[in-house]
C-alpha cells in the first residue's frame, strides 16, 4: 500500500519507537512520586516539555506553560469547554465554518447550553475578518490555522486582532494540529491564548498532544479544568502523565525542527510533480488562497468519494474522503461547503497528503490512478 493519508496519521519515527522503548523498559515510573525513580520520569516529562515549547517557538523560558492531553481532541475540548466554563455567565463563542469535529462539536454542545455561538465563513479557504470585526463581546474564540481538508492556512493573527478589538479579555485559541511543524508560528505571534498541538499528525503517537496556555490565562484563572484528580499538569488535566507517548513526542518535535526545511522543501517539489500530474486532467483542485503543500482536496466530478476511495485502495493507494474524523457520519463535510463546494461536489472530493516519505513515482501512479476514477462513472452508467 502506498500512503497517502498523512493527514489522518503518520509512521512513529525510529527516533520516536527508541524513545517509547527506552522509557517502557527503563523509566517506567509514576513522575508524581517523590523518588528518585519517579524523578527520572519528571524529568522526561519537563525535557519534552522544552522541546514542544522551543517547537512553539520558545527559548529556554517559556512566559506560559505547556499542558500534556491524550491528544488534539482533548486540548481542544480543554481550551474551549474550560474557556467556556471558567466563568459563572453565558457568552458568545466565535469559531470557523470548518472546525475540526473536536472543536465544531464543543461548540455545539455549549449552544445547547445556553452559549450563542457565531460561525465564521471561510469561502475560498479565507477566514472572514470583516466578519469577526461586527462581532462584539466575545467570550471564547477558536480558529484553527491550518484546515486539515483543504489545507488552507487563516490568518489567525489578523483573526484574533480583529476579535481584540472589541473584546479585549476574550480567550483565543487555534487548533494548530495540522500546522505544528509544517508551518513557522509562535503563540505570541498569532496573538492567541492558547494553541493545540497532536504528536500523532509528527511522527509521534497517538493519544499525545498538548495545549499551551498563555501567562495570562493562568494567572487570570481562564480556563477551567475538565478532568479532576490528582493535580497533575497544574491542575488543568489530572490524571498521571502518558510518559512514554509525551517523551516520544518530545522526540518528535526535536526532529522535526531539525529537518524542518529538508522536509518543507521535499513535499513542496512532489506538489509541484502532483499539481503538474493533475492539471490538464478534469479533475478539479480545490485550492485555498493560501495553503499548505502537504495537504490537496481534489473533487472528481460525477463519482462518489466512497467509491473514488474503493477504487484507489484495490490500485493500492490510502488517501482519505474529506477527514478521517468526518468519516464517522457527522453528515456532510462544513468545511468543504463552508469553502464554497456544492453539497454535491463536497460528496465527489477527496483529500491527498503528502509527506517526504513519498516519492516522485508514488505521486505518477496516484494522479494516474486518479484519473482513471474518472472512468468509474461511466462504467456504472452502462450497467
Ligand atoms: N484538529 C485537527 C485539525 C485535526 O486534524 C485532528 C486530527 N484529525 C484533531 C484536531 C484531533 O487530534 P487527535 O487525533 O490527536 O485527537
Amino acid at each position: 500500500m502506498i500512503y497517502f493519508d498523512w493527514t489522518a496519521t503518520t509512521k512513529p519515527t525510529d527516533a520516536v519507537v527508541d524513545k517509547v522503548n527506552t522509557v517502557l523498559t527503563e523509566e517506567w515510573g509514576n513522575p508524581s512520586s517523590v523518588h528518585g525513580f519517579g524523578g527520572n520520569a519528571a524529568k522526561l516529562l519537563e525535557t519534552a516539555r522544552r522541546e514542544v515549547l522551543r517547537g512553539l517557538g520558545f527559548g529556554r523560558e517559556a512566559p506560559g506553560r505547556l499542558i500534556f492531553t491524550s491528544g488534539g481532541t482533548e486540548s481542544n475540548n480543554l481550551a474551549i469547554l474550560g474557556a467556556a466554563y471558567a466563568k459563572e455567565k453565558r457568552g458568545r463563542i466565535l469559531i470557523t465554518e470548518g472546525e475540526h469535529a473536536s472543536v465544531e462539536m464543543c461548540a455545539a454542545a455549549l449552544e445547547k447550553d445556553g452559549f450563542e455561538v457565531i460561525r465564521i465563513p471561510t469561502k475560498g479557504g479565507v477566514l472572514d475578518i470583516d466578519a469577526i470585526r461586527q462581532t462584539k463581546d466575545v467570550y471564547v474564540a477558536s480558529f484553527m490555522l491550518v484546515n486539515n481538508e483543504t489545507g488552507a492556512v487563516y490568518d489567525v493573527a489578523a483573526a484574533a486582532k480583529a476579535v481584540r478589538e472589541n473584546s479585549p479579555n476574550a480567550f483565543i485559541h487555534t487548533d494548530a494540529v495540522q500546522a505544528f511543524m509544517k508551518l513557522r508560528f509562535t503563540p505570541e505571534r498569532l496573538g492567541v491564548n492558547a494553541v493545540t498541538v497532536s504528536a500523532h499528525k509528527i511522527g509521534g503517537l497517538k493519544g499525545t498532544g498538548a495545549l499551551y496556555v498563555d501567562k495570562d490565562s493562568l494567572t487570570k484563572k481562564k480556563l477551567s479544568p475538565r478532568m479532576l484528580g490528582g493535580g497533575q499538569e497544574d491542575s488543568l488535566r489530572s490524571g498521571t502523565e502518558n510518559v512514554p507517548g509525551i517523551a516520544a513526542f518530545g522526540a518528535a518535535v526535536r526532529e522535526a525542527m531539525e529537518t524542518f526545511t529538508d522536509r518543507a522543501e521535499a513535499v513542496a517539489k512532489l506538489r509541484e510533480h502532483l499539481e503538474e500530474r493533475l492539471g490538464g486532467t478534469p479533475l478539479i483542485m480545490n485550492l485555498p488562497r493560501m495553503a499548505l503543500p502537504n495537504i490537496l482536496s481534489v473533487t472528481v466530478p460525477g463519482i462518489k468519494s466512497e467509491t473514488v476511495l474503493n477504487h484507489m485502495n484495490e490500485r493500492g493507494f490510502c488517501i482519505s474522503a474529506g477527514s478521517a474524523c468526518s468519516s464517522h457520519g457527522h453528515g456532510m463535510s462544513m468545511a468543504l461547503t463552508g469553502f464554497g463546494l456544492s453539497p454535491e461536489a463536497a460528496d465527489s472530493t477527496v483529500r491527498i497528503s503528502l509527506s517526504h516519505l513519498n516519492t516522485e513515482s508514488e505521486i505518477s501512479g496516484l494522479a494516474d490512478a486518479l484519473s482513471d476514477a474518472l472512468s468509474l462513472g461511466g462504467l456504472k452508467s452502462h450497467k
